[in-house]
C-alpha cells in the first residue's frame, strides 16, 4: 500500500503531516509530500486518519498490487 498526494489539490493545511509524522512531511511551502514508498501495517490507520482528515481530499491510497501484473 502507497499514499499518494495529489500536489493540484493540496492547499498546505498539514493535517496529514500532523496525523501522520511517519508517513507525510511538509515541503518549503507547507504542503504536504509523501515519505517513503510503502505504508508499513501500524501505519495504516494514520494514513486513513490523514486521509479522512484531509479537507482537500487530496490524499489517496493506492494498493500497487493492482497495477503491477
Ligand atoms: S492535509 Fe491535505 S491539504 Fe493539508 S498538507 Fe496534507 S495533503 Fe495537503
Amino acid at each position: 500500500m502507497k499514499v499518494v498526494i495529489d500536489a493540484g489539490r493540496c492547499n498546505g493545511h498539514g493535517r496529514c503531516y500532523s496525523l501522520a509524522p511517519a508517513l507525510f512531511d511538509a515541503d518549503d511551502s507547507g504542503r504536504g509530500v509523501v515519505v517513503g514508498d510503502e505504508v508499513a501495517a501500524d501505519q495504516l490507520d494514520a494514513a486513513r486518519a490523514a486521509i479522512a482528515n484531509c479537507p482537500e481530499l487530496a490524499i489517496t491510497i493506492a494498493d500497487h498490487s493492482a497495477t503491477q501484473h
